[in-house]
């Protein structure tokens, strides 16, 4: 067996050099520390050192800060001001992560075990998505009805919602609460924020962000906490109005059951197994591109990850041989190397619920065409980039949410075919078409259920485009310009003018 590859020690010793290491909670405006004094210590799952610690929130703290955001709310401090004046503040904070871009990257980095290039490219789009809201906070509006007869006008309002608890995963610490909370803030609501216990500390350093930007105390209370202790009261407490979750379809289920009572509205992002239907017309080389982007990006810990393709059978052969191929050429590494492609997985547990599905999946037939184990690495948490053929369809791997860099490959014969398997999971987040017949990518874009297909491209984002899921992959959409609308509630005012013309008693006069 090979020696186990050692990082470069210089670059972990400037990293934690360049961040903050200790983060307060974020309630009212004030930094505060938990009052048990419980702190959530973070090792880097690539470096196997303690790299953060965040004060940890219990039910106090929440308490609080739920309490906080309902009376920032109710005063109308932020909820009744101008739209221009929210953008403001808005663009100041896209300002202020740009110019702490290095810092939050490598906080990001070091917590969630991500690719340093990468988690600087998170970053960046994330001050675009709050430069994007803030525009969007302008912009809202409503309707009005001129139609309705001489003594009526109907004037449809928006209002902001009131509070919002925001909860996000560990897979784009910086990048989801983007994709939520400046949206909510351009409505004019309130938020508490959860980010994930594994990965709380950019989160953390937003909050002093807001406060340095002029948003007013309350308006943005930002906890650190286990999910299992605090998420129940962010989504059932009656002051909250609307729960936006991004996370596991298990627990998203769980969120909404917990908001029910109270009639809360959601938002929800969930799981996905994202297919990528491939021809053997398309452009060979772009497509190997993309699956190997898709399926081991962000180590597959990647909702919109493209975990199963759908190989035309005429091709499947040659094309599967070259992209394994191609695949021995991903870097896997030391997440602060600027050339790593896949860095460390989030916990020891998770990684070895990844090798578990691999093992079922070769009980169950499958054969691993490349990975399948862990590299040897000094440290860390580490797993190749896998490839399993000679799936079955109704194999567990081939429809369930691995969370990993696993891809699974099936193949197909007719377009029918391929729609067919591309709509056989609970599943419905994304999906690509991969052919040089504008026809064929036509139909396999509109007869597959999801929220986004690509077309000749995977993964592509931007503010302007709405993203969600289909199915179990859950409830709404983000982004694109009509996602400030979900924070808000629609109001008819009704005026009447002139007599009243329709009498419902008998008039005497
Ligand atoms: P998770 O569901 O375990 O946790 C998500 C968040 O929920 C965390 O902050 C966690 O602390 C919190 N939480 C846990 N228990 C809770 C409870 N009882 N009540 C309220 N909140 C609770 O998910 P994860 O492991 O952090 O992230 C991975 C999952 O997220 C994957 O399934 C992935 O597909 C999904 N995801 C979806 C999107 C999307 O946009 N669709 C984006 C990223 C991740």
């Amino acid at each position: 067996m090979n020696a186990p590859i050692r990082f470069d020690t210089k670059l972990l010793d400037a990293a934690l050099a360049a961040i903050r290491r200790d983060h307060a909670l974020f309630i009212d405006g004030k930094l505060v520390n938990s009052a048990d004094g419980r702190v959530l210590e973070r090792i880097s799952p690539a470096h196997g050192v303690l790299v953060t610690r965040c004060q940890q929130a219990g039910i106090a703290e929440t308490e609080m800060a739920i309490a906080a955001a309902r009376a920032a709310f109710d005063s109308g401090v932020w909820s009744r001001i101008k739209g221009a004046d929210r953008a403001a503040v808005l663009l100041k904070v896209a300002d202020m992560i740009e110019a702490n871009a290095e810092e939050i990257a490598l906080l990001d980095c070091l917590e969630a075990g991500k690719p340093i290039a990468q988690a600087r490219v998170e970053i960046a789009g994330s001050a675009d998505i709050w430069r994007y809201a803030a525009a969007l906070a302008r912009d809202l509006h409503g309707e009005s009805y001129n139609t309705l007869g001489e003594a009526a006008l109907g004037v449809v309002v928006r209002e902001p919602v009131g509070v919002v608890s925001i909860i996000t995963p560990w897979n784009f610490p910086f990048l989801i609460v983007a994709q939520k909370l400046p949206f909510a803030l351009a409505a004019g609501c309130t938020c508490v924020v959860k980010p994930s216990e594994f990965t709380s500390a950019s989160t953390l350093v937003l909050g002093e962000m807001l406060a340095k930007a002029g948003l007013p105390a309350g308006v943005v209370n930002i906890i650190a906490g286990l999910g299992s202790e605090i998420g129940p009261m962010m989504t059932s407490d009656a002051r909250v109005d609307m729960v936006s979750f991004t996370g596991s379809t298990i627990v998203g289920k769980g969120a909404v059951r917990a908001s029910a009572d109270t009639l809360k509205k959601v938002s929800m992002e969930l799981g996905g197994k994202n297919p990528q239907v491939i021809f053997a017309d398309c452009d060979w080389d772009a497509a190997i591109d993309a699956v190997l982007f898709g399926a081991f990006f962000n180590a597959g810990e990647c909702c919109n990850a493209g975990s199963r393709i759908l190989v035309q059978k005429s091709m499947a052969a040659e094309f599967v041989a070259k992209l394994v191929a191609r695949s021995r050429d991903v870097t896997v590494g030391d997440p602060l190397d600027e050339n790593t492609r896949v860095g460390a997985m989030i916990t020891a547990k998770h990684q070895s619920q990844v090798q578990n599905h691999i093992t079922q999946a070769v009980k169950d037939g499958a054969k691993i065409a490349c990975g399948g184990t862990a590299p040897a690495m000094a440290t860390g948490m580490f797993l190749e980039p896998t490839i399993l053929t000679e799936l079955r369809p109704e194999m567990a791997v081939a429809l369930e949410e691995v969370f990993g860099p696993v891809l699974s490959v099936l193949t197909f014969e007719t377009h029918e075919e391929a729609i067919a398997l591309a709509n056989s999971t609970i599943y419905g987040l994304s999906a690509s078409v991969w052919s040089m017949n504008v026809d064929t990518c036509l139909q396999i874009a509109r007869h597959v259920h999801a929220g986004t297909v690509w077309i000749n491209t995977f993964m592509d984002g931007f503010s302007e485009l709405p993203f969600g899921g289909y199915k179990q992959s859950g409830l709404g959409r983000e982004l694109g310009r009509h996602s400030v609308k979900d924070y808000t509630e629609e109001k008819t005012i009704h005026f009447h003018s002139e007599a009243r013309t329709s009498w419902w008693m008998p008039q005497k006069r």
